[in-house]
């Protein structure tokens, strides 16, 4: 994916911004009214490189109403605000995955000073740094995680909620094992061994979740 190139307006918008001394970066600069063009221009730019699809759930949201998106801080701008317009921390996501996210940490380590560009030092299937289907298969509305940083992303944005919601379900399955095995299920490339191992494996944890009384 292309990091954006502010045009010269931005640009000068985010240079201010980012010649402020760091207790002065206040996350809260995002909404001020003068950068609206700055948060226009970032929108527009990754709705069209991501092909209209949210960078964490992959879902095609087919339009550029900007509305619908929002900007997105890999890295999130109240934890992290010297990061705010940082090219490689932006993209565009949908606001389930956005409000899912929330502040949640993605860094390995906090305490680092610099911008990382280097896929190792982010918890979760990267943006701009990871290959998102290395990480994260997609059963139709059934996510399957490839890699610790897959179930990462999975847990932290609750990629789980697209089957869960169509399952008819109320509470999500509570972790990546779980999606794993229901991944499995659905995968028409399984062996028939893996596949009985992933069924026995969730009516497992079926069998062991509380009975909800029917009402
Ligand atoms: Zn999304």
């Amino acid at each position: 994916m292309n990091p954006i190139k502010y045009g010269a307006a931005c640009q000068a918008l985010v240079d201010t911004f980012n010649a402020l001394e760091s207790g002065q970066k206040d996350h809260n600069h995002w909404g001020d009214v003068a950068m609206n063009a700055v948060r226009a221009e970032i929108k527009d730019h990754y709705i069209a490189e991501q092909n209209r699809r949210c960078c964490y759930c992959g879902r095609e949201y087919p339009t550029d109403n900007k509305a619908v998106w929002d900007g997105e801080h890999i890295i999130a701008k109240s934890v992290a605000p010297h990061f705010m317009f940082e090219p490689c921390n932006l993209a565009a996501s949908c606001k389930d995955c956005n409000i899912a996210k929330g502040e949640d940490e993605v860094r390995t380590n906090p305490r680092r000073k610099s911008f990382s560009d280097q896929s190792k030092h982010y918890r979760i299937v990267h943006p701009h740094f990871d290959n998102y289907d290395d990480h994260i298969r997609w059963y139709g509305d059934v996510v399957k995680p490839l890699s610790p940083k897959g179930g990462e992303l999975v847990g932290m944005c609750k990629l789980w909620r697209f089957g869960v919601t169509k399952a008819g379900a109320e509470v999500a399955p509570p972790n990546a094992l779980v999606d794993g095995m229901i991944g499995v299920m659905m995968d028409p490339q399984a062996d028939a061994v893996t596949k009985a191992v992933a069924i026995e494996g969730y009516k497992a944890y079926v069998r062991a979740q509380p009975q909800k009384a029917a009402d």
